[in-house]
């Protein structure tokens, strides 16, 4: 089966060397894996964490002894391998690709704030037009690898798609239902209710602007905010080192929108804004984050050494009891033309488990009236308010998550 895919904002792969030249299987495999696991957990069947000491493994005695791979692996381990399974498809890519300039955008001109880093140095990531083979090595998953590359396209393929990276247009024919009933066949065990994320816990909005001729307020809005290393860039600049057919095409708006979201939540509650957006612990600032409650620790001495005890449970905790870091749960894309209109996305999944035993529900509300009914980004990229259509969707406004996900690769 081939698929067609093209970059509506770039797509970031974050190669091991840094740069981000090319598009290889691997920027695309691990995307597909993780809205695997994300709708395998929201249909209620057991997706293993394989960055965890808990991910699945399949143990040759264990076959001897006559059961099947699929009873000893998780869903996801099934179809992407895992120590001692291999893969059971691969992807040939094929297609030209761009480079986007490298750009940092600060949103505010606090000397402290570093700003956001759009790529590394020399790429801004890639653009260009791709067609995906699918190619079986062993079962038949093909519409399930497709609709995992649909569902990619639409909500971001690769890496910072918190960032604004990875929109593409997906052009390709599969059978949805046979995908469906394919992961279906596949879930076993129940899920069990973390933090990681599942289908069931997302929310989807799509703005769309209903006024063509607002480049120039995009670009008044960026101006004086870009910036390649300590040197302010001019917009004109950064939209001369774009290829000519994306020129024009998408703006990297994606750091203004996600900085006025993250700043409503900025009350007390570090907690919560950092377990949503995300942080990194350098030298212990923020402090780690309690695993078991979810809450900023507290930084003690013990025999000369830095160590972090939980204000809830008052326990000084070992390496594997705190996250030093956290991925954002929020995602942003840059804002890009597609379809006769300028759209940007904002998605993401509020777990079951939060800190301060704070209300999921509550949090999905104040996210859709500050977005569908205040609408505060357009004050943001200066636009008029009567002139957007905002779609959301989530799991209370659909019927069940089969029909999230259905509606979701529409747009
Ligand atoms: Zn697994
Ligand atoms: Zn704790």
């Amino acid at each position: 089966m081939q698929i067609k895919i093209k970059t509506l904002t770039p797509i970031w792969t974050g190669d091991i060397n840094r740069k981000c030249s090319k598009l290889r299987e691997t920027s695309i495999i691990g995307s597909l894996r993780w809205w695997f696991e994300t709708i395998v957990r929201g249909f209620g069947g057991h997706a293993c964490d394989p960055t965890s000491k808990n991910r699945c493994e399949l143990k040759g005695e264990e076959l001897k002894k006559g059961k099947k791979p699929e009873d000893l692996i998780c869903p996801v381990c099934y179809v992407f391998g895992t120590t001692g399974w291999s893969r059971r498809f691969r992807l040939e890519i094929d297609g030209k690709s761009n480079q986007a300039p490298f750009v940092i955008i600060k949103v505010n001109e606090r000397k402290e704030h570093r700003g956001w880093f759009l790529g590394s140095e020399d790429s801004g990531g890639i653009l260009g037009e791709f067609t995906i083979k699918i190619c079986e090595i062993h079962d038949k998953f093909v519409d399930l690898i497709a609709l995992l590359l649909h569902v990619s396209s639409s909500w971001g393929i690769g890496t910072k798609t918190q960032d604004g990276f990875g929109i593409c247009k997906f052009e390709g024919k599969y059978n949805i239902d046979k995908a469906i009933s394919q992961i279906k066949s596949l879930i076993k065990a129940n899920s069990e209710r973390g933090v990681l994320p599942s289908l069931e816990d997302f929310f989807f909005c799509e703005i769309k602007i209903e006024e063509n001729d607002i480049k120039n307020k995009i670009e008044e809005a960026l101006n004086g905010k870009l910036y390649k290393k300590v040197q302010k860039v001019d917009i004109i600049d950064y939209l001369n080192a774009i290829p000519n057919s994306y020129k024009g095409k998408f703006y990297p708006t994606a750091p203004l929108i996600r900085s006025w979201l993250r700043g409503l939540f900025r009350n007390n509650n570090d907690d919560l804004r950092h377990f949503l957006f995300g942080f990194v612990s350098v030298r212990g600032d923020p402090t780690p984050m309690c695993k078991t409650h979810l809450l900023h620790t507290i930084k003690v001495i013990e025999n000369k050494n830095y160590k972090y005890r939980c204000l809830r449970c008052d326990k000084v905790l070992n390496k594997d009891q705190y996250f030093e870091k956290m991925g954002s749960k929020i995602f942003v894309s840059h804002i890009y033309y597609f379809d006769n209109a300028w759209r940007f996305k904002i998605w993401g999944y509020i777990p079951k488990r939060l800190p301060n035993r704070d209300n999921r529900r509550e949090i999905l509300e104040k996210l859709y009236k500050e977005i569908v009914e205040n609408k505060g980004f357009c004050d943001v990229l200066d636009l008029n308010k009567d002139i957007t259509d905002i779609k959301w969707r989530d799991i209370f406004k659909v019927k069940n998550v089969e029909a999230l996900l259905k509606e979701i690769i529409k747009w």
